[in-house]
């Protein structure tokens, strides 16, 4: 199999001594928080290699989260859509239903390792909030999980969950009341006492080290998906595609296959109501270059540079930034950036559900909305690997009031 060089492969998997892939990431940092991030680093290029702390993780996935997750082939639906044959790498049946308890694990370890006492982070759906309560409950730390009054309110379920698992939720009813103001509010914590906590990111988003190391926690995926997908067809796929809100699942899985020259890989922003500022989150699709959070990366800005208001159906994809991996990947053209809509991705979660008997995260049905509309168009020898970040479970109200399972039959969209 042709291999780029590992010099290549250097360029495209490791960020600089300050954090930047290419032209993005760094620290942006008030002077304060230098230090901390300083020794945040430090710990943690020391722990990535320490054979205690790798047994133990792995141990942890395996009895814990359930991994590895099996690679399923969809079958009825491969049929449905008469082209490629499509694959699932399925992170839905990870203990807590997807892909963030990979980091959230590595993160909580990390942070015992370190002696703190305590982890937090902000969450605005609330998906973060639960995989980091559910890790902090694990391995016996405190948790406290910054949230907007306006998304306590709205995702109950959530919050009722990392309550039962002993996190302490902080509604914050500065700003917005949003995601954006918990992160904030989220930060002053943490700044207030370093010593003793650790803030937890939720992707690989924010100042180094943050991108590089949750993506190295969600790496496990790629290199179970390369393995397990030759094992299963004797080929690399011809395609890779994820969904991409801050970039996490999709960089896990893309960080199996990038030395791979001959995989062609996709990651999918969500294309919401339409191209105009304010309807969608596609992040590098319609953003430009700017800093957001402390780090700098694609952004969707007003003039002034400031974060645009961004609407998804998936909550988990709505975020106005995205990690500097992909802003890099993107711009040496490793990786294609393309769009699914509100539609799309609706019309995949019930394809799947109707077809395979998996009901998907809408973030996830981006991606499979995606290669929907693609795969009809290539051979049935050719092969695409989705990785199915979540299962649905969690978006069944939601799905149920915005587009009822009428309004799907009336289209017969796919489903013969
Ligand atoms: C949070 C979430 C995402 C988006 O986050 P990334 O960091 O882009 O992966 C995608 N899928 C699911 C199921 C999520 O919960």
């Amino acid at each position: 199999m042709a291999k780029i060089t590992d010099k290549q492969a250097l360029n495209t998997q490791q960020p600089d001594e300050k954090g930047f892939f290419g032209k993005y990431g760094g620290a942006y940092l008030p002077p304060n928080l230098v230090g901390v991030m300083q020794e945040i680093t430090e710990a943690y290029q020391k722990i990535k290699v320490d054979p205690t702390f790798i047994e133990e993780l792995t141990h942890l996935q395996q009895t814990y989260t359930g991994r590895p997750s099996p690679i399923y082939y969809a079958k009825r639906l491969s049929e449905a859509v008469g082209g490629a044959k499509i694959y699932l790498k399925r992170e839905d049946l990870n203990h807590t239903g997807a892909h963030k308890i990979n980091h959230c694990l590595g993160e909580v370890l990390l942070a015992k390792k370190m002696g703190k006492k305590k982890v937090i982070a902000e969450t605005g759906a609330g998906q973060h909030g639960v995989a980091l309560a559910t890790a902090a409950a694990l391995l016996g730390l405190e948790c406290d999980i910054y949230m907007g009054e306006i998304d306590v309110e709205k995702q109950n379920p959530n919050v009722r969950r990392m309550q039962v698992l002993g996190a302490t939720v902080v509604p914050v009813s500065r700003g917005t009341k949003t995601l954006k103001d918990a992160v904030d509010a989220a930060f002053e914590a943490y700044l207030a006492d370093p010593e003793t906590t650790m803030y937890a990111i939720g992707s690989v988003v924010g100042p180094h080290p943050f991108p590089m190391m949750v993506r190295d926690f969600q790496s496990v995926v790629g290199r179970e998906a390369r393995e397990q997908f030759i094992e299963m067809t004797g080929n690399l796929p011809n395609y890779v595609m994820a969904c991409v809100g801050g970039g996490s699942n999709a960089i896990g899985i893309f960080s199996g296959f990038l030395d791979d020259a001959e995989v062609k890989l996709y990651g999918v922003e969500p294309g919401g109501r339409g191209p105009a500022p304010g309807d969608n989150a596609a992040t590098m699709t319609y953003g430009k270059p700017g800093t957001i959070h402390g780090f700098s990366c694609y952004l969707l800005q007003d003039k002034e540079g400031e974060p645009l208001p961004v609407y998804s159906i998936a909550s988990g994809l709505d975020y106005p930034g995205v990690g500097p991996q992909h802003c890099h990947l993107k711009d040496i053209k490793r990786v294609e950036y393309v769009v699914a809509t509100d539609r799309d991705a609706l019309v995949a979660f019930y394809d799947l559900s109707r077809l395979e008997g998996i009901i998907p995260a809408l973030e996830s049905s981006h991606a499979l909305g995606y290669a929907l509309k693609v795969a009809g168009s290539m051979k049935s020898d050719e092969t695409i690997l989705i990785n199915l970040s979540g299962r649905g479970d969690k978006d069944m109200d939601y799905v149920m009031e915005h587009y009822p399972l009428e309004a799907y039959e009336e289209q017969k969209l796919l489903v013969k």
